[in-house]
């Protein structure tokens, strides 16, 4: 089977989130289940730098507003299929915005442009490689479905949700440039309060929709997560379903780990100890038996930042130190810089991106505070769990699907790989906080909890298989969820 995956990010080749690890992982480990994934992907002046060689498959006079033509190539271990529209995407900047961090202006064109492109793929563009199914990834992929629905192209077609957050929201002024008959603006259509929504169209027309947690799947329907769409997801309901994400495991693999002080395995945990030495090195941080707190994000409300910035003093009172690494709001980085400067060698906050850095975090500090008020999966619980770096989790979406609660039950029963807490509430997250730097104190059940979590399958195995049979029941007729 063909699934044409269609993506605005794709690791190694760009990223600025989540999607693109799952839109970068997934092709690998759905080819184990006989489904042959191309990518489609925007032609980034950093995408062209490395796609080496490349066959032009298809080509458009004039694509919205310019000459542009369709690549196929083997790029950084994913077949893509690459937009290459210079007037779009060979520009300095971000994916998404400008230098200066607003959103470049024409993204409505980069974006219908690239829904437009991967439904000419869907109708044969390229002739060896007609999908079977296609697949859209977030608002940007999500105008595909509803160009193909107007082509009548006879592909089914999947949207998964990333963040609901983030929408393609636009003026209604845009829609005759579309190239969509006038039929389409219209509530069950495009239309969507007023203006466009490239999301919402998806949503619309998509076959299925998926999202990255069963729990996410749930909230999106209520007002609170639905963010302005719980609506249309009710009436979808029995399209909608949650698959979670997986990690790659062999990049973030904590017996095999380069960023590493040590490597360690399930049977060798005190081997921890160098990395976490090398943590509290890099953060400033006592050498002392009291736990290491890590968080590990971008840093906005989304994220509950806020919340531990509030609870900063407490935390560092219940015993813990705290190791923050994250870029994000000003506001919220210069926040908890000064709330460290008031904690010495309790507290270290290191503003900025360093994978490097978040891997050693992993296998050195002793527990992730994942304070999320909305998380559709949440990859750092899941790496957590990986390397013994036990996560206290705001339970909502992914961060409720993945870690166990260590209360009296599942420690008796011996399930339990992290702490949960209501999510907003900083006297939720605080009491979490306090169990787990007691539970610190007892050794052993400390290292149960940590094992549990270890062997816990956080792989793609299992979610790669529930995308290969929804393609499947899409391709049977049957709507999937
Ligand atoms: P989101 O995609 O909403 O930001 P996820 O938890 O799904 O949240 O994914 C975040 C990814 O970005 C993880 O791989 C995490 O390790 C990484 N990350 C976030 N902030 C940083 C940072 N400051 N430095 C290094 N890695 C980071």
């Amino acid at each position: 089977m063909k699934v044409l995956s269609v993506a605005s990010e794709a690791v190694p080749l760009i990223k600025t989130g989540g999607l693109a690890d799952v839109a970068g992982a997934l092709p690998g480990a759905l080819a184990e289940h006989d489904v042959e994934v191309r990518t489609l992907l925007p032609g980034y002046t950093s995408v062209m730098a490395n796609l080496g060689k490349a066959t032009r498959v298809h080509s458009y006079a004039s694509l919205f507003g310019g000459k542009a033509s369709v690549l196929k190539a083997r790029a950084a271990g994913l077949d893509v299929f690459v937009l290459d529209a210079p007037h779009l995407f060979d520009r300095p900047g971000g994916p998404y915005g400008q230098p200066t961090g607003s959103d470049w202006p024409d993204n409505w064109k980069r974006f219908a442009a690239f829904g437009r492109v991967a439904a000419d793929v869907a109708k044969g563009a390229d002739k060896d490689f007609q999908p079977d199914v296609v697949h859209a990834h977030d608002w940007q992929a999500a105008m595909a479905p509803a160009y193909m629905r107007f082509d009548g192209t006879p592909v089914p077609s999947v949207v998964t949700v990333h963040n609901l957050a983030f929408q393609g929201h636009f003026s209604a002024d845009i829609f005759p440039d579309l190239g969509l008959p006038p039929e389409a603006l219209a509530m069950d259509g495009v239309e969507y309060y007023g203006g466009v929504g490239f999301l919402k169209a998806g949503l619309q027309y998509a076959d299925a929709i998926t999202t990255v947690s069963p729990t996410y799947a749930r909230e999106i329907r209520t007002p609170a997560f639905g963010m302005g769409l719980d609506g249309l997801l009710n009436v979808r309901a029995s399209s909608l379903q949650g698959i979670l994400n997986g990690i790659d495991t062999s990049a973030w693999n904590p017996e095999s780990d380069k960023h590493l002080a040590s490597t360690f395995g399930v049977r060798s945990l005190k081997r921890r100890a160098s990395n976490r030495k090398a943590v509290e090195q890099r953060f400033a941080l006592d050498h002392d038996n009291d736990p290491v707190l890590c968080v590990i994000s971008r840093l906005t409300w989304q994220k509950g930042i806020d919340v531990v910035v509030s609870e900063f003093d407490t935390i560092i009172a219940s015993g813990a130190k705290l190791a923050v690494l994250g870029a994000g709001d000003h506001a919220l980085e210069g926040a908890l810089l000064a709330a460290a400067a008031r904690h010495r060698g309790r507290a270290g906050v290191l503003i900025g991106y360093d994978e490097e850095l978040a891997h050693l975090l992993q296998g050195g500090a002793d527990a992730i505070l994942v304070p999320s008020r909305f998380e559709p999966c949440g990859l750092t619980q899941l790496y957590g769990l990986r390397y013994g770096c036990v996560p206290i989790v705001a339970r909502t979406g992914g961060l409720a699907d993945t870690v166990i609660d260590a209360n009296d039950a599942a420690l008796a029963a011996g399930v339990a790989t992290g702490f949960q807490f209501a999510a907003d509430q900083g006297d939720a997250m605080l009491e979490a906080v306090r169990r787990a730097v007691s539970l610190y104190r007892d050794t052993r059940a400390w290292e149960a909890i940590q094992k549990q979590g270890m062997r816990a399958d956080v792989s793609w195995h299992r979610s790669a298989a529930r995308y290969g049979e929804l393609y499947r029941a899409l391709l049977s007729g049957d709507g999937g969820a």
